[in-house]
């Protein structure tokens, strides 16, 4: 847990809850990426992608060491913390973003929440995850907007902020067409990268074709 003083003197936790991670993703922000899930969120976005990641109870506890050495395994170029809420798991999520910052990785984070909301909430760890991330995207998401034109982006409403000089608004790769990720593991399927209804269709459309689909 985290002792009292100024965000820099904390502890950082030893463990956090996942949903889900990829190790390696290119459907998630800038370059190849591990990406983490976490589970649990407050917000409940009409249309919400991943309601099974809503409830604060399952998941998997997981030692921050470990997802470290992960990281140390494979070439990525940063990481990216989604939801679940990542903001509703502060702590956790500042401390995976610090453990990411030594090690030269960037720092993407996606919330439900405002950047505005986010900053005025004179939460110790808030502040630390926001001072570690390069890439904030804000704001939730709306299933009847969806972002067409922006790589990684969910909808139209949600911004993003540029918290670091690392990444560039007219960088070219953020104009490139928005990507989804399938995988088979075993018996399970995992989906990640662009959230719109007509990917979701494409997805379960190759479930039904493949048989997958129970
Ligand atoms: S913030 Fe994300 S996980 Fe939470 S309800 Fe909205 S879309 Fe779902």
């Amino acid at each position: 847990m985290f002792h009292s003083g100024t965000p820099e003197a904390y502890n950082l936790p030893m463990i956090l809850q996942s949903a889900s991670i990829v190790p390696v993703t290119e459907a998630e922000g800038p370059g190849r990426r591990f990406a983490l899930w976490f589970q649990g969120c407050p917000l409940r976005c009409p249309g919400c992608c991943n309601p099974e990641y809503l409830p604060f109870q399952g998941g998997q506890s997981i030692a921050i060491a470990d997802i470290v050495k992960q990281w140390k395994q494979s070439e990525i170029e940063g990481i990216t913390l989604l939801g679940g809420e990542p903001f509703a798991h502060a702590e956790g999520a500042a401390a995976l973003a610090r453990e990411a910052q030594s090690l030269g990785l960037s720092v993407m984070v996606f919330t439900g929440y405002l950047r505005e909301e986010l900053e005025a909430k004179n939460d110790p760890a808030t502040a630390v995850l926001l001072a570690a991330t390069d890439i904030l995207v804000d704001g939730p998401y709306e299933r009847e907007r969806p972002d067409t034109a922006r790589r990684w982006i969910g909808s139209t409403n949600q911004r993003i902020h540029f918290l670091t000089p690392r990444y560039r608004a007219d960088d070219p790769c953020w104009q490139k067409p928005n990507t989804l990720e399938i995988r088979v593991r075993g018996a399970e399927i995992v989906v990640n990268g662009f959230p719109a209804i007509p990917a979701l269709g494409l997805w379960k459309g190759w479930k039904r074709k493949s048989g997958a689909e129970s």
